[in-house]
């Protein structure tokens, strides 16, 4: 909860209904603020990407939730009772003729497994990192500062420079892909701590979705769908509202006391465009990489109990397939990211010709030759995950320094703590918590 509400009859705006939006609209709506979350999509939830397969509501975006994501599970807890069910890190990495398996309800085995993909010098630097994080949460998210001191001296050189050839392929590689869309010599030491801390933890999954949540997220917080923010008003210093296109009508002005932008950074970049360009440029050199998702149901088991998904490192453009849950190894997860699935024309041709050349290469992996698919659902992510900057703690606090410099808004979103949705969650907390201490300090003095 805030500490200073001010309170009733403040008009303020989220724009975004991700996790960075939603997180931060609650809070404001919880101290007593009038809150318009405004979103330029048809539905709630941003990259959750709630689908349906069949009956069965499905997830095409984020849904792993960690045991540590203690800010999502309180934000989720504030709207509801939900049924969770167990998915674990289940990932074997393809190593010649073996299968190692990453597991982390089995961690013995998890740590052979790595030992088996590390030379000494890896091993040495990976325990100081872990330790790092094990011993200060901060380190997880980005800006840290043990994170920030170690870009500066290794931020020259990408991720893949600082470990032997043998960890980058078989375990750094499978992180930054699934994490990032991105290949370790496209990412860098001073975020590689949001990376690390996804081994430590275990994941479980919402058996009904994220969509009673949503529902219950929208009983709540005043949403404006098919409503785009194109730009900022700003009068006499502050931020004063924001001109905004809604169901493809010319731009109108909406007054509010304060924002919260909880878009991805290029998004923010054309909304502040016009009243801070310098921070505009900063927001756009913030890369995105694209990521496509295909839900396949087949008629029987695919995955075994002990190996549920394969991290694939043959420079195709499948790099991950996986089961749906635990006990939905019938329903397999391809997920197309990494270079091989960038610079291509995204179409569903284009991914029922991948799901179908990632079926002939597992074969020899998985029972999927036998199985006959029932059916399927896609989506496309063309900016599917943020890949960070070199140096991104400097990032960070020039973002800070430009932001202070308008009263009134705040910004949220994955590029600021991270791309988890736990790190999305506490990047809203914080931009509502700011919003709402400045708030605070222009509200009218009441008896
Ligand atoms: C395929 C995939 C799998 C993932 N898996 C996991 C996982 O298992 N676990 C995990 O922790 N994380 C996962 N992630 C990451 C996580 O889901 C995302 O980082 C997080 O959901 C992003 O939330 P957000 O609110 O920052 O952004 P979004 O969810 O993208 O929300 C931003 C919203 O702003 C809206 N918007 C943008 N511009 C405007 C505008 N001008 N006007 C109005 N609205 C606008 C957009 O339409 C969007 O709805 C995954 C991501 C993807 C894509």
């Amino acid at each position: 909860m805030l500490g200073n509400p001010v309170g009733d009859g403040v008009r303020v705006a989220v724009v975004g209904s991700g996790i960075s939006g939603m997180s931060a609209a609650l809070q404001l709506e919880r101290a007593g603020y009038e809150v318009d979350v405004i979103e330029r999509d048809d539905r709630l939830g941003g990259r959750f990407g709630v689908a349906t397969l069949g009956d069965r509501p499905v997830m095409m975006g984020g849904k792993n939730i960690g045991r540590r994501y203690t800010a999502f599970r309180s934000w989720l807890d504030s709207l509801g009772t939900y049924a969770w069910e167990s998915f674990g890190i289940n990932t074997s990495v393809m190593k010649e003729d073996e299968v190692l398996t990453l597991d982390s309800t089995r961690r013995g085995r998890s740590l052979a497994s790595i030992r088996r993909m590390a030379t000494p010098r890896d091993l040495v630097r990976l325990a100081a990192m872990t330790a790092r994080i094990r011993a200060d949460e901060s380190n997880k998210f980005l800006g840290s500062k043990y994170f920030t001191e170690l870009s500066r001296t290794h931020d020259h050189e990408p991720l893949s420079a600082h470990f032997s050839e043998k960890i980058v392929k078989s375990l750094l590689r499978p992180m930054t892909v699934r994490m990032n869309g991105a290949e370790p010599d496209d990412v860098y030491l001073g975020t590689f701590g949001t990376n690390l801390a996804l081994l430590l933890d275990h994941y479980d999954q919402l058996v009904d979705s994220i969509q009673p949540a949503l529902d219950a997220f929208s009983r709540r917080v005043n949403v404006r769908l098919d409503t785009t923010v194109e730009g900022l008003l700003v009068r006499g210093g502050r931020l004063a509202g924001l001109r905004l296109a809604e169901h493809g009508k010319d731009a109108e002005d909406a007054e509010y006391a304060g924002v919260v932008v909880a878009v991805p950074a290029y998004s923010a970049a054309d909304i502040v465009r016009d009243e801070l360009p310098g921070l505009s440029k900063r927001l756009s050199e913030v890369r995105y990489n694209p990521s496509s998702v295909m839900l396949v149901e087949y008629d029987r088991p695919v995955f075994s109990s002990q190996v549920r998904a394969l991290a694939i490192h043959d420079d195709g453009p499948c790099s991950n397939a996986g089961s749906y849950g635990m006990n939905d190894r019938h329903i397999v997860r391809y997920t197309f990211s990494g270079r091989g699935a960038r610079n291509t024309e995204l179409s569903p041709e284009q991914l029922e010709t991948w799901v179908a050349d990632a079926e002939r290469r597992l074969t020899r992996y998985m029972s999927v030759s036998r199985a006959r698919p029932i059916r399927s659902v896609g989506r496309i992510w063309p900016a599917a995950y943020s890949a960070y900057l070199p140096y991104h703690g400097e990032f960070l606090s020039d973002v800070e320094h430009a932001v202070r410099g308008l009263p009134g808004l705040e910004l949220s979103g994955d590029y600021l703590w991270g791309v988890s949705i736990e790190a999305c969650t506490r990047a809203g907390n914080a931009a509502a918590a700011r919003l709402d201490a400045e708030l605070s300090q222009h509200a009218p003095v009441r008896s």
